[in-house]
């Protein structure tokens, strides 16, 4: 078979090496990015009643509605916004699958899509494989804070789409107001979509708010937001989540949405639609993911690994410079198979895999595969 492929520079997700190496070589995995804990037996108890009850069969393309009201609610509530149910959120299977599909619904050969590096690997792909041309801004360790003016500079006529990801991963770092607002300027007064990818929407620490963009009406207006149950509920393995956005983007996004996977997952679907009307389900995630952060620098505090502490996310950023100057593709893996803790190396998010020597670790595990990990960094 003869097939020229549209995607020839891409290879496995690092998620997937890091995992299987930690597997094979018997290490504790803080390398992919899923709780070490079980969702919410009540969770589960939903989805199975759901079954029981005998929702097994499809349901609406764009989601059990009483589901959608739920996520209405809980989004207008959070951030003053004014989402409707009916026209304006669709339930998707992890958000995923909403990037791929908003990507799909808007991007033609040739469209530019600017992507801040480092970025989560699913976006480029999507762009790529709808023949859209990435235009990649680099974000600088430690702070990897956003030049707005290199944002803008790098608009053309033939931007079409602009990716956001706050809380972000693989830094953990948060965008706040200024940013917002800058953005807003940036955007005002021209046709692109913002994809905002707000999965760790409900993991924001010291007290700080979580920007979404629903609370920026310039923004609003142009938006797809993309959210996860599975970092929200524990339960990455279900490949739930949702994305809202108005009424006339949405229509289009259901267009490709029927005909990618027309309707997920139904009793899950229920499952959520109930469990959601109790908010300290998802308010209490930022106190919950803030101790393990706490517990996780506390432990790492003497190592030889320098912190900036994540603002957001369940994912700490470490940097290695004092340690060695290897790669850190080699030295992520020679941590692994020699000292038996896995993470992620960040280069492969960076344009250029640029090597800012720093490690991604996940503290969303239990506090004594937490103290086992970080003694053996601390003595490396
Ligand atoms: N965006 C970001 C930033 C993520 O970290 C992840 C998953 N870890 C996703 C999107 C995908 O989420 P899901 O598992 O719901 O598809
Ligand atoms: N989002 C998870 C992470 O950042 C991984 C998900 C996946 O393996 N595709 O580690």
């Amino acid at each position: 078979m003869h097939f020229i492929s549209k995607l020839p520079d891409v290879g496995t997700t690092i998620f997937t090496v890091m995992s299987k190496l930690a597997h094979q070589e018997g290490a504790i995995n803080l390398a992919q990015g899923f709780p070490g804990f079980d969702s919410d037996p009540k969770l589960q108890q939903l989805v199975t009643k759901a079954m029981s009850d005998g929702y097994n069969q499809y349901a609406p393309m764009p989601g059990v509605y009483g589901l959608r009201e739920q996520i209405a609610n809980k989004i207008n509530t959070l951030y003053d916004s004014d989402y409707h149910p009916e026209s304006e959120v669709t339930v998707t299977a992890g958000a995923t699958q909403a990037i791929y599909t908003i990507v799909s619904a808007f991007i033609r050969p040739r469209d530019e899509v600017i992507v801040l590096k480092p970025a989560y690997d699913c976006y480029e792909p999507a762009v790529t494989v709808n023949g859209g041309a990435i235009v990649p801004i680099q974000l600088k360790a430690p702070l990897y804070k956003v030049n707005w003016s290199a944002v803008e500079r790098a608009i053309t006529p033939k931007t079409k789409m602009l990716f956001i990801n706050t809380p972000h991963n693989p830094t953990g770092t948060i965008l706040d107001k200024e940013d917002m607002m800058e953005l807003s300027r940036i955007l005002k007064g021209t046709d692109i979509i913002l994809l905002s990818d707000e999965v760790y929407e409900h993991i924001v620490f010291d007290g700080k708010k979580h920007e979404s963009v629903a609370r920026y009406p310039e923004l609003r207006a142009r938006s797809f937001i993309t959210a996860s149950f599975g970092k929200t509920f524990h339960n990455t393995g279900w490949k739930m989540g949702y994305t809202v956005a108005p009424k006339a983007l949405m229509e289009e996004f259901q267009k490709v949405h029927q005909f990618n996977v027309f309707s997920v997952h139904h009793p899950s679907q229920k499952a959520f639609a109930t469990y959601l009307k109790e908010p300290e389900h998802y308010l209490r995630l930022n106190d919950f993911f803030q101790q393990k952060r706490d517990l996780f620098l506390d432990l790492i505090k003497d190592s030889r690994f320098k912190v900036t502490p994540a603002a957001g996310t369940y994912f700490q950023m470490l940097d290695y410079s004092e340690i060695t100057q290897k790669e850190d593709v080699d030295f992520a893996k020679r941590l692994t198979k020699d000292h038996k803790v896995a993470s992620i190396p960040t280069s492969v998010f960076n344009l250029h895999q640029e090597d800012f020597k720093m490690l991604r670790f996940c503290f969303a595990k239990d506090d004594e595969t937490l103290k086992k990990a970080a003694t053996i960094l601390c003595n490396i």
